[in-house]
């Protein structure tokens, strides 16, 4: 039995999902080729992932292929009400709602998963967490799984350094056509949608400081530029940061970028990457928030501890007034600023990512039991069917090499 907000929201999150699936060519493009045959027929799928519109039509589009999928969120603030209820209307269990409790987000995380899962569809690692840690006797069910995001492949592979994986876990992060395009064009995008969105405030012309200069951080600082703003990355990482100074951009220590900072983004997976000294230093009216995984980049916790007051100035807007009198301000309560406050990545991006997740998911239900290893890369020929086909449905063309340039080049045809 599902667990949502209200049934009655459905008509809402349908329309949603009909517009997504208007500008997701390759999910429909999977949905018409899998619908007849059915290669997941019967498969049962965990699924945490962001609970909106283009994740209820990876759902579909696996449901469609025969999949009996169980749902949550992987994010308490990042649930669409209207989506979950569309999709429970449309047959699909789900266990999400906007702003659960960390024990309700447990709870429902829990509620999925007791279902004898043959494969794990997560976003940061919850899922394979709880499995590990309190779920064990559900753990012989799964066949593997899918990780979407840097963060969780990071916690995959401490685990699997510790040798306590128990099961293959594809790294759709790592995909070509997720990461270079996700990370950077969707992240860079949605974040400012997220901010212009929740502030109504103007970006050119201000000092706007991004920590991280991965993949997500580049996409940031591109969009901050094209939008009038005196970019600053900060970086632990010293070729990072000269990729950065050699892209145009200042580079320096949080410490110094603290002062000269009118908004902050931390796409980093890291945590406390502002914290005390730097909250020291900020400009009264200071806008901070956060696009990496989890609330921690962002030392709210400090914030809540020791303003002096705190007041909600507009949704998703927290100001905070330090002992001298200072504002400073937080969107989204430091979660994932494009998520919890928007409708996370565009609709074409998100069409790449989930076409690499439902071929992911398909390899694993069709070769899990002959995997050795327990991290596993996603198939070159995944990325390339997905590349082939986006750039076709772009209605872009390229050139192939000859007989003669393939010897030229490799040293046979
Ligand atoms: P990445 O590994 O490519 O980049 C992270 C960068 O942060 C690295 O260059 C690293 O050196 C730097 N860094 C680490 N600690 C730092 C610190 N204390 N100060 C400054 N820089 C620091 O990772 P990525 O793919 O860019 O992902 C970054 C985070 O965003 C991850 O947590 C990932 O899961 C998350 N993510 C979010 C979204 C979204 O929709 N919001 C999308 C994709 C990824
Ligand atoms: N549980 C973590 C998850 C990190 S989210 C947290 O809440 O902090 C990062 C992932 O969100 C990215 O890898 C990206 O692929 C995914 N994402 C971004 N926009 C999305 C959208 N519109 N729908 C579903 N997932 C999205």
């Amino acid at each position: 039995m599902s667990r949502i907000k209200d049934i009655r929201l459905a008509p809402g999150g349908e329309q949603k999902i009909e517009w997504v699936r208007r500008n997701c060519p390759l999910l429909k493009s999977l949905r018409e080729e899998y619908r007849d045959t059915k290669p997941l027929e019967g498969v049962r799928i965990a699924v945490s992932i962001h609970l909106e519109a283009k994740t209820a039509l990876l759902c579909q589009t696996l449901r469609d292929a025969g999949a009996v999928l169980y749902v949550t969120g992987s994010n308490p603030l990042s649930t669409q009400d209207d989506v979950a209820a569309a999709l429970v209307k449309d047959g699909i269990e789900v266990f999400a709602w906007y702003d659960c409790s960390a024990q309700e987000y447990d709870d429902n995380i829990r509620e999925v998963l007791r279902h004898h899962c043959q494969i794990i569809l997560d976003d940061g690692g919850d899922l394979v967490h709880m499995l590990h840690t309190q779920m064990p006797e559900e753990i012989p069910y799964v066949l593997g799984g899918c990780e979407e995001t840097t963060t969780g492949i990071l916690r995959l592979r401490a685990m699997e350094t510790q040798g306590t994986l128990q099961f293959p876990m594809i790294m759709v992060n790592d995909a070509k056509c997720k990461h270079f395009f996700d990370n950077r064009y969707g992240t860079g995008q949605s974040v400012f949608d997220g901010i212009n969105r929740t502030t109504n405030l103007i970006v050119a012309g201000k000092s706007v400081v991004v920590s991280g200069y991965g993949w997500c951080g580049k996409g940031c600082a591109m969009r901050a530029k094209g939008l009038g703003a005196r970019v600053i990355i900060t970086e632990i990482d010293p070729v990072k940061a000269i990729e950065a100074v050699m892209d145009g951009f200042d580079v320096m220590p949080m410490e110094e970028a603290a002062q000269i900072g009118d908004l902050f983004i931390t796409v980093t997976g890291c945590n406390k990457v502002i914290s005390e000294a730097a909250f020291a230093r900020m400009k009264d009216g200071a806008v901070l928030c956060n696009a990496g995984h989890f609330d921690v980049e962002v030392d709210v916790e400090y914030l809540r501890r020791n303003a002096v007051q705190s007041r909600e100035m507009r949704k998703n807007i927290m100001g905070y007034e330090m002992p001298d009198g200072r504002w400073l301000y937080v969107l989204a309560e430091g979660r994932l600023v494009n998520l919890a406050a928007g409708d996370g990545h565009p609709a074409e991006i998100m069409d790449m990512s989930f076409a690499i997740q439902f071929l992911s998911i398909k390899y694993l239900a069709e070769q899990a039991h002959q995997l050795t290893e327990k991290l596993i890369p996603v198939p070159e020929e995944i990325d390339a069917v997905v590349a082939e086909r986006k750039l076709s449905m772009m209605g872009r063309k390229i050139d192939t090499l000859t007989g003669e340039q393939r010897i030229y080049l490799y040293g046979k045809e």
